[in-house]
Protein backbone atom coordinates (compact mmCIF):
# COMPACT_ATOMS: atom_id res chain seq x y z
CA UNK A 1 0.00 0.00 0.00
CA UNK A 2 1.44 3.60 -0.64
CA UNK A 3 0.35 6.90 0.34
CA UNK A 4 1.64 9.17 -2.62
CA UNK A 5 0.99 12.39 -1.44
CA UNK A 6 1.33 13.18 2.88
CA UNK A 7 0.45 16.85 3.67
CA UNK A 8 2.33 18.08 6.89
CA UNK A 9 0.35 18.36 9.66
CA UNK A 10 -0.10 21.25 11.77
CA UNK A 11 1.43 21.27 15.00
CA UNK A 12 -2.11 21.76 17.26
CA UNK A 13 -4.02 19.36 14.57
CA UNK A 14 -5.96 16.36 15.36
CA UNK A 15 -5.36 13.47 14.59
CA UNK A 16 -9.11 12.87 13.38
CA UNK A 17 -8.37 15.87 11.13
CA UNK A 18 -5.36 14.95 10.02
CA UNK A 19 -6.45 11.47 8.47
CA UNK A 20 -9.31 13.12 6.45
CA UNK A 21 -7.34 15.24 4.73
CA UNK A 22 -4.29 12.31 4.47
CA UNK A 23 -7.25 10.68 2.73
CA UNK A 24 -8.64 13.54 0.40
CA UNK A 25 -4.90 14.13 -0.56
CA UNK A 26 -4.86 10.91 -2.13
CA UNK A 27 -8.05 10.89 -3.98
CA UNK A 28 -9.32 8.22 -1.45
CA UNK A 29 -13.05 9.23 -1.64
CA UNK A 30 -14.04 8.55 2.15
CA UNK A 31 -11.76 7.60 5.45
CA UNK A 32 -13.76 4.40 5.17
CA UNK A 33 -11.79 3.47 2.55
CA UNK A 34 -8.52 4.77 3.77
CA UNK A 35 -8.95 2.65 6.83
CA UNK A 36 -10.08 -0.43 4.80
CA UNK A 37 -6.87 0.11 3.11
CA UNK A 38 -5.28 0.12 6.01
CA UNK A 39 -6.32 -2.43 7.69
CA UNK A 40 -5.62 -5.09 5.08
CA UNK A 41 -2.29 -3.65 4.39
CA UNK A 42 -1.82 -3.79 8.51
CA UNK A 43 -2.65 -7.35 8.16
CA UNK A 44 -0.44 -8.28 5.56
CA UNK A 45 2.41 -6.60 8.29
CA UNK A 46 1.39 -8.12 11.72
CA UNK A 47 -2.17 -9.77 12.63
CA UNK A 48 -3.00 -8.60 15.73
CA UNK A 49 -2.30 -4.79 15.25
CA UNK A 50 -4.73 -5.19 12.77
CA UNK A 51 -7.51 -6.09 14.30
CA UNK A 52 -6.74 -3.38 16.55
CA UNK A 53 -6.98 -0.78 14.22
CA UNK A 54 -10.74 0.44 13.92
CA UNK A 55 -12.75 1.45 10.64
CA UNK A 56 -14.37 4.36 12.18
CA UNK A 57 -13.24 7.87 12.39
CA UNK A 58 -15.06 8.59 15.37
CA UNK A 59 -12.82 5.90 17.41
CA UNK A 60 -9.64 6.06 15.62
CA UNK A 61 -8.52 7.86 18.15
CA UNK A 62 -5.85 6.09 21.21
CA UNK A 63 -7.94 6.52 23.81
CA UNK A 64 -11.02 5.10 22.33
CA UNK A 65 -9.67 1.71 22.74
CA UNK A 66 -11.66 -0.38 25.11
CA UNK A 67 -8.76 -2.65 26.72
CA UNK A 68 -5.54 -1.99 26.12
CA UNK A 69 -4.21 0.34 24.06
CA UNK A 70 -0.59 -0.57 23.18
CA UNK A 71 -1.87 -2.31 20.38
CA UNK A 72 -3.44 0.60 18.52
CA UNK A 73 -0.23 2.25 19.04
CA UNK A 74 1.76 -0.20 17.55
CA UNK A 75 -0.73 -0.42 14.43
CA UNK A 76 -0.06 3.32 14.25
CA UNK A 77 3.55 3.01 14.68
CA UNK A 78 3.35 0.88 11.60
CA UNK A 79 1.20 2.74 9.53
CA UNK A 80 3.93 5.85 10.78
CA UNK A 81 6.62 4.08 8.58
CA UNK A 82 4.08 3.09 5.54
CA UNK A 83 6.80 4.80 3.21
CA UNK A 84 10.57 4.91 3.48
CA UNK A 85 11.06 8.81 3.71
CA UNK A 86 9.66 10.89 6.52
CA UNK A 87 7.31 8.75 9.12
CA UNK A 88 3.75 10.01 9.02
CA UNK A 89 2.99 12.04 12.66
CA UNK A 90 0.29 10.24 14.17
CA UNK A 91 1.17 9.43 17.34
CA UNK A 92 2.25 12.40 18.00
CA UNK A 93 -1.31 14.11 16.68
CA UNK A 94 -3.03 11.20 19.09
CA UNK A 95 -4.91 11.60 21.86
CA UNK A 96 -4.31 9.03 24.71
CA UNK A 97 -5.29 7.50 27.99
CA UNK A 98 -2.84 9.13 30.52
CA UNK A 99 -2.03 7.93 33.99
CA UNK A 100 -2.23 11.18 35.28
CA UNK A 101 -4.91 11.16 38.68
CA UNK A 102 -6.81 14.28 38.95
CA UNK A 103 -8.32 16.19 42.10
CA UNK A 104 -8.27 12.36 43.84
CA UNK A 105 -9.49 10.07 41.16
CA UNK A 106 -10.81 11.80 37.73
CA UNK A 107 -9.48 9.97 34.53
CA UNK A 108 -7.28 11.97 31.74
CA UNK A 109 -6.22 11.77 28.66
CA UNK A 110 -2.83 13.29 27.41
CA UNK A 111 -1.56 14.80 24.03
CA UNK A 112 2.02 14.93 24.45
CA UNK A 113 3.01 16.38 27.46
CA UNK A 114 -0.84 18.25 28.34
CA UNK A 115 -3.36 16.36 30.32
CA UNK A 116 -6.81 16.98 30.51
CA UNK A 117 -9.55 15.54 32.25
CA UNK A 118 -11.88 13.40 30.00
CA UNK A 119 -14.91 15.09 31.47
CA UNK A 120 -13.56 18.28 29.52
CA UNK A 121 -13.59 16.59 25.92
CA UNK A 122 -16.79 17.05 23.63
CA UNK A 123 -18.63 14.18 23.06
CA UNK A 124 -20.25 14.87 19.78
CA UNK A 125 -20.41 18.62 18.83
CA UNK A 126 -16.87 19.53 17.46
CA UNK A 127 -17.77 23.42 17.02
CA UNK A 128 -15.24 25.67 14.60
CA UNK A 129 -14.03 29.17 13.55
CA UNK A 130 -15.00 29.90 10.00
CA UNK A 131 -12.49 32.22 10.09
CA UNK A 132 -9.83 29.88 10.86
CA UNK A 133 -11.45 27.09 8.54
CA UNK A 134 -11.02 30.11 5.40
CA UNK A 135 -7.41 30.38 6.18
CA UNK A 136 -6.57 26.61 7.15
CA UNK A 137 -8.91 23.87 6.54
CA UNK A 138 -8.23 21.87 9.51
CA UNK A 139 -9.29 21.23 13.23
CA UNK A 140 -7.26 21.92 15.85
CA UNK A 141 -6.88 19.98 18.99
CA UNK A 142 -8.11 22.38 20.96
CA UNK A 143 -11.44 22.50 19.41
CA UNK A 144 -12.19 19.06 21.35
CA UNK A 145 -11.88 20.86 24.65
CA UNK A 146 -14.96 22.17 26.74
CA UNK A 147 -12.23 24.84 27.65
CA UNK A 148 -12.03 26.27 24.21
CA UNK A 149 -14.96 27.84 22.69
CA UNK A 150 -13.37 30.95 21.82
CA UNK A 151 -10.67 31.26 18.94
CA UNK A 152 -7.65 33.36 20.34
CA UNK A 153 -6.40 33.78 17.16
CA UNK A 154 -9.18 35.60 15.51
CA UNK A 155 -11.26 36.29 19.30
CA UNK A 156 -14.77 35.21 17.89
CA UNK A 157 -16.93 32.58 19.58
CA UNK A 158 -16.74 29.40 17.77
CA UNK A 159 -19.91 28.18 16.00
CA UNK A 160 -21.74 24.51 16.94
CA UNK A 161 -24.38 24.81 14.31
CA UNK A 162 -24.06 25.25 11.05
CA UNK A 163 -26.06 28.71 9.83
CA UNK A 164 -27.91 27.05 6.98
CA UNK A 165 -29.31 23.84 7.80
CA UNK A 166 -28.99 24.50 11.70
CA UNK A 167 -27.55 20.83 12.31
CA UNK A 168 -24.95 20.36 15.20
CA UNK A 169 -21.20 20.72 13.68
CA UNK A 170 -19.01 17.50 13.78
CA UNK A 171 -16.68 16.89 11.45
CA UNK A 172 -15.87 13.28 12.38
CA UNK A 173 -19.22 12.47 11.97
CA UNK A 174 -19.81 14.57 8.60
CA UNK A 175 -16.15 13.30 7.36
CA UNK A 176 -15.61 16.88 6.10
CA UNK A 177 -13.80 19.80 7.61
CA UNK A 178 -15.02 22.74 6.14
CA UNK A 179 -18.34 21.94 5.26
CA UNK A 180 -21.45 20.85 7.18
CA UNK A 181 -23.12 18.07 5.56
CA UNK A 182 -25.77 20.09 3.87
CA UNK A 183 -23.01 21.23 1.67
CA UNK A 184 -23.01 24.40 3.53
CA UNK A 185 -18.73 26.26 3.55
CA UNK A 186 -18.60 27.08 7.27
CA UNK A 187 -15.78 29.59 6.44
CA UNK A 188 -18.29 31.45 4.94
CA UNK A 189 -20.69 31.71 8.51
CA UNK A 190 -20.97 35.15 10.11
CA UNK A 191 -19.16 35.45 13.44
CA UNK A 192 -19.28 37.15 16.55
CA UNK A 193 -16.68 39.02 18.52
CA UNK A 194 -16.11 36.91 21.80
CA UNK A 195 -16.14 37.92 25.26
CA UNK A 196 -12.68 38.55 27.34
CA UNK A 197 -13.64 35.32 29.68
CA UNK A 198 -13.82 33.60 26.92
CA UNK A 199 -10.87 33.89 25.20
CA UNK A 200 -8.82 34.17 28.16
CA UNK A 201 -10.21 30.44 29.29
CA UNK A 202 -9.60 29.19 25.92
CA UNK A 203 -5.89 31.08 25.60
CA UNK A 204 -5.05 29.22 29.40
CA UNK A 205 -6.61 25.71 27.81
CA UNK A 206 -4.15 26.42 24.90
CA UNK A 207 -0.85 28.41 25.71
CA UNK A 208 1.59 27.94 28.10
CA UNK A 209 2.50 32.16 28.35
CA UNK A 210 -0.29 34.02 29.31
CA UNK A 211 0.16 37.28 30.26
CA UNK A 212 -3.25 37.90 32.72
CA UNK A 213 -3.47 38.89 36.16
CA UNK A 214 -5.77 36.37 37.07
CA UNK A 215 -4.06 33.41 38.99
CA UNK A 216 -4.35 30.76 36.60
CA UNK A 217 -1.96 32.89 34.15
CA UNK A 218 0.77 32.61 36.43
CA UNK A 219 0.89 28.55 36.28
CA UNK A 220 2.62 27.86 33.26
CA UNK A 221 1.71 24.06 32.86
CA UNK A 222 -1.68 24.05 31.16
CA UNK A 223 -2.44 20.30 32.65
CA UNK A 224 -2.16 22.23 36.48
CA UNK A 225 -4.26 25.24 34.91
CA UNK A 226 -7.11 22.03 33.69
CA UNK A 227 -6.87 20.87 37.11
CA UNK A 228 -7.78 23.45 39.22
CA UNK A 229 -10.34 24.47 36.60
CA UNK A 230 -11.90 21.03 37.47
CA UNK A 231 -11.77 21.60 41.20
CA UNK A 232 -13.92 24.60 40.52
CA UNK A 233 -16.42 22.27 39.05
CA UNK A 234 -15.84 19.63 41.44
CA UNK A 235 -16.15 21.75 44.33
CA UNK A 236 -19.14 22.81 42.98
CA UNK A 237 -21.29 20.72 42.16
CA UNK A 238 -21.25 20.91 38.44
CA UNK A 239 -22.82 18.22 36.52
CA UNK A 240 -19.94 16.73 34.54
CA UNK A 241 -21.85 14.53 32.39
CA UNK A 242 -23.44 17.85 30.96
CA UNK A 243 -21.28 19.64 28.56
CA UNK A 244 -23.45 22.78 28.55
CA UNK A 245 -23.43 22.81 32.24
CA UNK A 246 -19.58 22.52 32.08
CA UNK A 247 -18.81 25.14 29.43
CA UNK A 248 -20.87 27.33 31.55
CA UNK A 249 -19.13 26.81 34.77
CA UNK A 250 -15.55 27.14 33.20
CA UNK A 251 -16.46 30.82 32.44
CA UNK A 252 -17.64 30.99 36.20
CA UNK A 253 -14.30 29.51 37.17
CA UNK A 254 -12.41 32.09 35.41
CA UNK A 255 -14.12 34.98 37.54
CA UNK A 256 -13.47 32.54 40.74
CA UNK A 257 -9.50 32.34 40.02
CA UNK A 258 -9.28 36.03 38.95
CA UNK A 259 -10.22 37.21 42.82
CA UNK A 260 -8.24 34.03 44.36
CA UNK A 261 -8.30 33.27 47.12
CA UNK A 262 -11.15 35.89 48.43
CA UNK A 263 -14.19 33.64 47.50
CA UNK A 264 -12.29 30.67 48.23
CA UNK A 265 -11.77 31.70 51.49
CA UNK A 266 -15.66 33.09 52.13
CA UNK A 267 -17.08 29.72 50.58
CA UNK A 268 -14.65 27.88 52.77
CA UNK A 269 -16.02 29.61 56.33
CA UNK A 270 -19.65 29.45 55.30
CA UNK A 271 -19.62 26.11 54.76
CA UNK A 272 -18.57 25.17 58.01
CA UNK A 273 -21.19 28.05 59.42
CA UNK A 274 -23.95 26.17 57.44
CA UNK A 275 -22.91 23.06 58.83
CA UNK A 276 -22.74 23.98 62.72
CA UNK A 277 -26.39 24.71 61.57
CA UNK A 278 -27.47 21.46 60.02
CA UNK A 279 -25.09 19.34 62.35
CA UNK A 280 -26.63 16.00 63.85
CA UNK A 281 -23.78 14.03 65.33
CA UNK A 282 -21.25 15.92 67.70
CA UNK A 283 -18.26 17.34 65.62
CA UNK A 284 -15.60 14.66 66.89
CA UNK A 285 -18.02 12.14 65.17
CA UNK A 286 -18.90 13.87 61.86
CA UNK A 287 -16.68 13.90 59.39
CA UNK A 288 -14.66 16.92 57.72
CA UNK A 289 -16.33 16.18 54.06
CA UNK A 290 -20.12 16.93 56.20
CA UNK A 291 -18.93 20.59 55.85
CA UNK A 292 -16.61 21.03 53.08
CA UNK A 293 -17.44 18.41 50.57
CA UNK A 294 -14.92 17.35 48.16
CA UNK A 295 -12.68 20.43 49.20
CA UNK A 296 -9.85 18.05 50.70
CA UNK A 297 -9.74 15.32 48.84
CA UNK A 298 -9.80 16.97 45.28
CA UNK A 299 -7.10 19.10 46.67
CA UNK A 300 -4.49 16.89 45.46
CA UNK A 301 -4.94 18.49 41.60
CA UNK A 302 -2.44 15.84 39.89
CA UNK A 303 -1.53 13.34 41.69
CA UNK A 304 2.43 13.64 43.19
CA UNK A 305 2.67 17.01 41.82
CA UNK A 306 5.01 19.60 44.05
CA UNK A 307 3.09 21.42 46.99
CA UNK A 308 4.85 24.26 45.82
CA UNK A 309 2.78 24.33 42.39
CA UNK A 310 -0.30 23.57 44.31
CA UNK A 311 -1.76 27.07 45.29
CA UNK A 312 -4.97 25.31 46.47
CA UNK A 313 -3.74 23.31 48.93
CA UNK A 314 -1.49 25.77 49.90
CA UNK A 315 -4.32 27.87 50.44
CA UNK A 316 -6.52 25.20 51.78
CA UNK A 317 -3.78 24.34 54.42
CA UNK A 318 -3.92 26.97 55.93
CA UNK A 319 -7.91 27.87 56.26
CA UNK A 320 -7.44 24.26 58.36
CA UNK A 321 -5.21 25.49 60.26
CA UNK A 322 -7.11 29.19 61.19
CA UNK A 323 -10.09 26.86 62.09
CA UNK A 324 -8.17 24.61 64.18
CA UNK A 325 -6.56 27.40 65.94
CA UNK A 326 -10.11 29.32 66.63
CA UNK A 327 -11.30 25.89 67.96
CA UNK A 328 -8.59 24.54 70.91
CA UNK A 329 -9.33 21.36 72.29
CA UNK A 330 -11.96 21.25 75.09
CA UNK A 331 -14.36 19.36 76.62
CA UNK A 332 -17.21 20.12 74.24
CA UNK A 333 -16.10 18.69 70.74
CA UNK A 334 -15.71 21.41 68.11
CA UNK A 335 -14.76 21.64 64.37
CA UNK A 336 -11.33 21.47 64.96
CA UNK A 337 -11.73 17.74 66.27
CA UNK A 338 -14.05 16.92 63.19
CA UNK A 339 -12.95 13.42 60.85
CA UNK A 340 -10.96 12.90 58.20
CA UNK A 341 -10.83 10.04 55.90
CA UNK A 342 -7.47 8.52 54.82
CA UNK A 343 -7.61 9.88 51.25
CA UNK A 344 -8.06 13.16 53.23
CA UNK A 345 -5.48 13.24 55.46
CA UNK A 346 -3.05 11.72 53.01
CA UNK A 347 -3.63 14.79 50.31
CA UNK A 348 -3.22 17.57 53.77
CA UNK A 349 0.24 15.58 54.56
CA UNK A 350 0.86 15.19 51.56
CA UNK A 351 1.90 11.47 52.14
CA UNK A 352 1.03 8.24 50.71
CA UNK A 353 -1.92 6.19 52.31
CA UNK A 354 0.94 3.36 53.38
CA UNK A 355 2.33 6.28 55.55
CA UNK A 356 -1.31 7.45 57.04
CA UNK A 357 -1.42 3.84 58.06
CA UNK A 358 1.99 3.97 59.81
CA UNK A 359 1.56 7.11 61.62
CA UNK A 360 -1.44 5.28 63.05
CA UNK A 361 0.27 2.12 63.78
CA UNK A 362 3.25 4.15 65.84
CA UNK A 363 0.55 6.06 67.31
CA UNK A 364 1.32 9.67 66.06
CA UNK A 365 -2.66 9.88 64.49
CA UNK A 366 -5.23 8.31 66.77
CA UNK A 367 -8.13 6.65 65.38
CA UNK A 368 -11.65 8.13 66.38
CA UNK A 369 -12.49 4.50 67.18
CA UNK A 370 -10.78 0.99 68.06
CA UNK A 371 -9.15 -0.79 64.69
CA UNK A 372 -8.36 -4.55 65.03
CA UNK A 373 -5.07 -5.70 64.20
CA UNK A 374 -4.29 -5.98 60.76
CA UNK A 375 -7.84 -4.84 60.04
CA UNK A 376 -7.52 -2.78 56.95
CA UNK A 377 -9.69 0.97 57.27
CA UNK A 378 -11.18 1.69 54.07
CA UNK A 379 -9.52 5.19 52.52
CA UNK A 380 -12.79 6.48 52.60
CA UNK A 381 -13.88 5.84 56.21
CA UNK A 382 -13.79 8.99 58.01
CA UNK A 383 -11.06 8.43 61.38
CA UNK A 384 -8.54 10.31 61.72
CA UNK A 385 -8.34 13.68 63.52
CA UNK A 386 -8.48 16.70 61.45
CA UNK A 387 -6.78 18.66 64.41
CA UNK A 388 -3.57 15.96 65.03
CA UNK A 389 -3.44 15.96 60.93
CA UNK A 390 -2.91 19.78 60.93
CA UNK A 391 -0.82 19.21 64.06
CA UNK A 392 1.13 16.77 62.33
CA UNK A 393 1.51 18.42 59.48
CA UNK A 394 3.08 21.45 61.02
CA UNK A 395 6.08 19.73 62.12
CA UNK A 396 7.18 18.52 58.74
CA UNK A 397 8.89 21.45 55.87
CA UNK A 398 8.03 20.67 52.04
CA UNK A 399 10.30 18.34 50.46
CA UNK A 400 13.31 19.69 48.81
CA UNK A 401 12.88 17.27 45.97
CA UNK A 402 10.49 15.12 44.86
CA UNK A 403 6.73 15.61 45.93
CA UNK A 404 5.87 12.88 48.29
CA UNK A 405 7.05 13.40 52.40
CA UNK A 406 8.41 10.30 54.30
CA UNK A 407 7.44 10.65 57.63
CA UNK A 408 8.18 7.52 59.17
CA UNK A 409 10.46 4.70 57.61
CA UNK A 410 9.26 1.32 56.92
CA UNK A 411 11.56 -0.44 58.83
ZN1 LIG B 1 -10.07 31.48 14.29
ZN1 LIG C 1 -25.70 22.51 7.27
Amino acid sequence: MQLLVRPKPFFDESLESYLLRLAEANFIESYRLLSGAVKDWLLEQDHEASGAFPLELDTVNIWHARQNSSLRVRAFSLLEKLTDNEDLPLLALSLSHSGADFCGGYRALARGSTHIPRCFIRKSVIPVCPLCLAENPYIPQAWHYLTYSGCIKHGVYLIYECPSCGGSLSYIENEMIRNCRCGYDLSMADTTQADQKTLLLSQLASCEEVESPNSLGGISSISIRNAALLYFCITNSVDLNSEAEVEESLRLAIEFYESWPSLYVENFWEKFNKANRKLIKTYNKTPVAFAAGPYISAASLIKGMRIKENFILIELQDLLRDLVAKNPKSRIPNPGDMLLTIIEAAVLLQTTHEQIYLLHEKGYLKSAYRIQMRQKVSPYESIFYLRQVIELAKTRMPPDFGAVITYLPHW
